[in-house]
């Protein structure tokens, strides 16, 4: 389960930005996660949970925002998003694509007390 690597890193990253902030509590963060990392959004809650318990995270509210994937097309130059994996543009068919989103992993925000 790949979620409780990621619980566990998501947590080290608000602790210390909330450490910064001189907070006694985190009640929600915010996530945005592309569909790649095929995040299985309840799994990491669950796991969140787990590593958070005895923190100043522990209770968290974690918003998971998925991001689309998206892909650019090197021969018309347009963008595209990406569906079902078919990794052909819908203008020209080109297979010449470069993804631009849907690999994201990041903390948007955190929201302290
Ligand atoms: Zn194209």
């Amino acid at each position: 389960m790949h979620e409780m690597g990621i619980a566990q890193n998501i947590l080290d990253i608000a602790l210390s930005a909330a450490g910064k902030e001189g907070a006694s509590k985190i009640t929600r963060i915010n996530l945005v996660a592309g569909e790649l990392r095929g995040i299985v959004p309840l799994q990491l809650t669950f796991c969140f949970g787990i590593v958070s318990k005895d923190t100043i995270a522990g209770g968290a509210y974690l918003n998971i925002d998925e991001v689309p994937v998206s892909g650019h097309c090197d021969s018309c130059n347009s963008d595209f998003s990406v569906n079902e994996y078919e990794y052909v543009c819908p203008t020209c068919g080109s297979t010449k694509i470069k993804l631009t989103g849907g690999t994201e992993l990041s903390i948007k925000d955190i929201e302290i007390e």
